[in-house]
C-alpha cells in the first residue's frame, strides 16, 4: 500500500484576532489524500474548508498538529523544505479573474510556475504553455491575449492550465466551478476528470454543490466548525449518511429518485461562531438528537471497518 500524497494529523489553524480571541478555523483535522482519488470537502460557508485546503498546501502555517506531503514532514518547513510540495501540488481558485493579473498576457501567467521553479528556458516554456492551452480546450494563440478578452469558463480553463504547468500529482480545487453556468461547469468537470484519468492527479475538491460532489468524488468529508464530522466513500455517505449534520445537508438537496427520498431533516439556526465554539459536540445547539452527554463531551471521529468515519455519540452507542 502506498503512503498518502498529503496527510494531516490533528491539524490546527487558529488565527489570533486580538489578545483574547482566537478563531479556530481548522481545529484538529486528521485526513489523507490518496493517489488518483477525488476527495471532496463539503460544509456550510465558514466551516473551514478553504482554510484546510490552503493549509494542506502549506499556504497557511499550521498552529498545531502535523502535515506530511509526499513523504516529508512539512509542518514547519521553510520555502526550501516546501520545494517538493510547491512543485507537485497546485491550486485552482473559485475566481480565476481575480487570480490572473489583468495587465499580463495569459501565456505569461500560465508560465509563471515554470519560471518560479526555474524549469526550462524561454522557448521551452512557450512550447509548454501552447501545449497546456491546447489541452484545456483553448488555442495556443490565446497566450498573447489578456484576461478581459475571455469568458468566465475560458478563464477557469486558463486557471487549470496554470495549475497543470508543473505536471502536479495533487490539485486543490477551491469552489472551482461554483461561479460558472451549469453547461460551462459540466465542461470544466469533464476536463478535470479526463486529466485525472490521463495523469493520475489526485483532487481535493472543495465545494458546496452536493450533486456535483456525488458525481465526481471517490470519498467525501463533511466539515463543521473546523472539524471533520463524517468521512466516507461517496456511495456510503450519500446512501447512508450517519451524522445528523450530514443528514440535514443532504436532505436539502432535491432528489429526483423517489426511492432515495428520506424524511427531511431541517438544519436549524446558524452555525456558531468559531470564536466561541459550543462545549461538547459543536453541533449540539442545532442537533435534534442532542442530550446531556452531547453538551458535555466532544465526540471523536471513529472509523468503522468499511472506512466510514463519524464523530457522533449516537452513532457509536
Ligand atoms: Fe447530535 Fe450528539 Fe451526535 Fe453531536 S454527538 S451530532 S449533538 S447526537
Amino acid at each position: 500500500m502506498t503512503s498518502p500524497l498529503l496527510c494531516a494529523t490533528d491539524l490546527q489553524v487558529h488565527f489570533r484576532v486580538d489578545r483574547r480571541a482566537v478563531v479556530r478555523a481548522v481545529d484538529g483535522v486528521t485526513i489523507a489524500l490518496e493517489t488518483r482519488e477525488t476527495l471532496s470537502l463539503v460544509g456550510e460557508s465558514g466551516c473551514g474548508k478553504s482554510t484546510l485546503g490552503r493549509a494542506l498546501l502549506r499556504l497557511e502555517v499550521p498552529t498545531g498538529g502535523t502535515l506530511r506531503a509526499f513523504g516529508e514532514d512539512v509542518t514547519t518547513a521553510g520555502e526550501r523544505g516546501l520545494r517538493t510540495l510547491r512543485r507537485k501540488a497546485s491550486m485552482v481558485f473559485q475566481d480565476p479573474a481575480a487570480s490572473l493579473n489583468p495587465r499580463v498576457e495569459v501565456g505569461a501567467s500560465v508560465a509563471e510556475p515554470l519560471f518560479v521553479q526555474g524549469v526550462g528556458d524561454r522557448a521551452s516554456r512557450r512550447a509548454r504553455v501552447a501545449e497546456l492551452l491546447g489541452r484545456v480546450g483553448l488555442s495556443p494563440d490565446d497566450a498573447g491575449r489578456r484576461p478581459h478578452q475571455f469568458s468566465g469558463g475560458q478563464l477557469q480553463r486558463i486557471g487549470i492550465a496554470r495549475a497543470l504547468a508543473l505536471d502536479p500529482d495533487v490539485v486543490v480545487a477551491d469552489e472551482a466551478v461554483s461561479a460558472l453556468d451549469v453547461s460551462v461547469q459540466a465542461g470544466i468537470l469533464n476536463l478535470l476528470m479526463d486529466l485525472q484519468a490521463e495523469r493520475g492527479i489526485a483532487y481535493l475538491f472543495i465545494a458546496h454543490d452536493l450533486k456535483v460532489v456525488e458525481l465526481i468524488s471517490h470519498r467525501v468529508a463533511v466539515m463543521y466548525l473546523g472539524r471533520i464530522v463524517e468521512l466516507a466513500p461517496t456511495a456510503q455517505l450519500f446512501g447512508e449518511p450517519r451524522h445528523p449534520y450530514t443528514r440535514a445537508l443532504l436532505s436539502a438537496v432535491p432528489v429526483p429518485d423517489p426511492r432515495r427520498r428520506t424524511a427531511r431533516a431541517q438544519l436549524q439556526g446558524e452555525p456558531p461562531s468559531p470564536l466561541d465554539p459550543p462545549s461538547g459536540c459543536p453541533f449540539h445547539p442545532r442537533c435534534p438528537l442532542a442530550d446531556a452527554r452531547c453538551r458535555a463531551e466532544r465526540p471523536t471521529l471513529i472509523t468503522d471497518a468499511t472506512g466510514h468515519a463519524t464523530a457522533c455519540h449516537r452513532v457509536h452507542e
